[in-house]
């Protein structure tokens, strides 16, 4: 028996890019079939897929949009260039030329005074509620 030419319906695009035949069953049912290059034949005969085959299939010969890909957009160009360098001139001023020693010394020798006569004061009134305690427990006793 002479094979015939397949019957091709339509096309579609394959779920793998490529552009597949919608082929037509030249027996029984006349069931669709696709042909994609890349796949091959898809011979699923459940009702859903034929559905979908004969709804979504184009006419033989219709050019298919090309693939959607991810258009390659122009790199939104941040330009954060002006606020960059600033940043690094700020950042970039030794403290040695600021003021040669002085200023920042002496606030840091502040702070820590301030520091050392907290600590002592806390200590000393520590020392002295100890104190008070220990007497009246000695004395309650
Ligand atoms: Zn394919």
């Amino acid at each position: 028996m002479k094979r015939a030419n397949p019957k091709i319906v339509g096309v579609l695009r394959c779920s793998c890019g490529a552009v597949m035949e919608v082929r037509e069953r030249s027996n029984g049912k006349k069931l669709l079939y696709t042909y994609c290059p890349n796949c091959k034949l898809d011979q699923r005969s459940g009702d859903q897929i034929q559905e979908q085959w004969r709804n979504t299939m184009l006419p033989p010969g219709t050019e298919l949009p090309p693939v959607e890909t991810a258009p390659p957009e122009s790199a939104p160009k941040t330009l954060p260039n002006k606020t960059e360098s600033a940043a690094i001139e700020g950042e970039w001023i030794p403290p040695e030329d600021l003021a040669p020693g002085a200023e920042p010394k002496q606030e840091e020798t502040k702070f820590n005074g301030k520091m050392v006569a907290g600590g002592l004061g806390v200590l000393a009134l520590f020392s002295a509620l100890a104190f008070g305690l220990t007497r009246i427990i000695r004395g309650g006793a």
